[in-house]
């Protein structure tokens, strides 16, 4: 097992402190993954007995609250390694769980996931985005996989496909082949640093022994790993709008004005939090799971325009950091939200609902 050398409290301290040169900089944040190990953090989704040290799930939920508040970027790419590792764990194939865990556990494997395809990506397109053939022992995966994080860095990237009979599979591919192409990096609004890219497979072949799940109907329903629009990614927006309201609270410090505004929106946010574990608790179905997350969602829009009200002209030059909050809250419109959680997003632009009425 890896040794701690950084407390939780340290790691957070260094992360908030290079959140902002991470925005800038755009370059994959080598050093925070680094810290992310050095505190354990990289160990609280493998199972013990492969050299982890799993986190509770209300544990976890509330260690990416904070995280998130720090530096999204970092914890974004640590919440796509930790849905490849729950994915690899959640695995039936012993072999492979044995030869990808303990790796990944200290660090020295890293893993990402390219599922949205099956999920919340090109949903309208007639024919899948990755279609699977069975070839001998084995299963040929051609076509593009339109989101991966930190694919150009990762050593497999969890990814699936769908055969000619409409099941799908899941497979743990290795990153580093010709036949998996990688594109550049995409240049987005926020988390640039993410180090996005879409990836091409070209007929990769992988053998049956090699698969993680299926072939079965609907493979994203199957096991614990939360799909999209899963507590975690409420989490997430709950620690940016943290971040966010922190700031709007310097401001107010200063301008009274400010602090009924700050204090409402603090007040939501803390509601959300505690019925984000409620939620959990009490078993999260998809439905309640959704709520939270496009109430969180609004939160985290609103929060961080009042913060660029609150900062004015200031605020809108670039390299501000309401700039910032303004721009990641907005990738919680489009990172893994579920077709009711778009729905409740626009029917609260139209103005026809709040959030709540989900
Ligand atoms: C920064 C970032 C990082 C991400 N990282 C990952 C990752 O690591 N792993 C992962 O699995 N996923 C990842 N995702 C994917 C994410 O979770 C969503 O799946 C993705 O944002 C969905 O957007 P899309 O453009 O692919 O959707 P699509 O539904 O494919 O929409 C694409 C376009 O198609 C058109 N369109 C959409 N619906 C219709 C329709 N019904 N009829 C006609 N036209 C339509 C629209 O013009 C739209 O712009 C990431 C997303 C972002 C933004």
């Amino acid at each position: 097992m890896p040794e701690t050398r950084l407390t939780f409290d340290d790691l957070l301290a260094q992360l908030a402190a290079h959140a902002q040169q991470v925005d800038i900089e755009c370059t994959w944040p080598t050093w925070q993954v680094g810290q992310l190990a050095a505190a354990g953090v990289l160990q609280w989704s493998i199972p013990a007995e492969f050299g982890g040290a799993p986190a509770t799930a209300d544990v976890l939920l509330a260690g990416y609250v904070r995280l998130a508040r720090a530096c999204l970027t970092t914890t974004f790419i640590l919440t796509q390694r930790n849905g490849a590792c729950q994915r690899i764990a959640d695995s039936a194939n012993e072999p492979l769980r044995a030869k990808l865990l303990p790796a990944l556990a200290c660090g020295d494997l890293w893993a990402t996931v390219g599922i949205s395809h099956l999920s919340t990506s090109r949903q309208h397109q007639g024919t899948p985005a990755v279609r699977v053939e069975k070839r001998g022992s084995g299963y040929c995966f051609s076509g593009e996989v339109p989101w991966v994080t930190g694919a150009a860095h990762a050593d497999y990237i969890v990814t699936g496909g769908t055969l000619a009979d409409g099941r799908q599979v899941l497979a743990a591919i290795p990153a580093r082949q010709p036949r998996v192409r990688i594109h550049a990096a995409m240049s987005l609004l926020a988390l640039t640093a993410s180090h996005t890219a879409e990836v091409e497979l070209d007929a990769v072949e992988i053998d049956e022994r090699e698969l993680l799940a299926g072939p079965t109907e609907q493979i994203m329903q199957a096991g614990s790993s939360g799909g999209a629009g899963s507590l975690a990614t409420s989490a997430l927006a709950i620690g940016a709008a943290q971040m966010t309201l922190e700031r709007l609270h310097h401001e107010a410090s200063a301008r009274l004005e400010l602090l009924e505004v700050q204090a409402s929106l603090a007040e939501e946010c803390a509601q959300i939090e505690r019925d984000l574990y409620q939620v959990l608790s009490s078993g999260a179905t998809g439905q309640t799971a959704g709520e939270i997350r496009a109430r969180a969602n609004s939160l985290v829009l609103r929060s961080s325009q009042a913060l660029l009200a609150a900062s004015k002209g200031a605020g809108f030059v670039a390299g501000h950091p309401a700039g910032r909050a303004v721009r990641e809250a907005l990738f919680f419109l489009v990172w893994s939200c579920p077709q009711p959680v778009l729905a409740a997003s626009l029917r609260e632009f139209a103005g026809s609902a709040a959030p709540q009425q989900f």
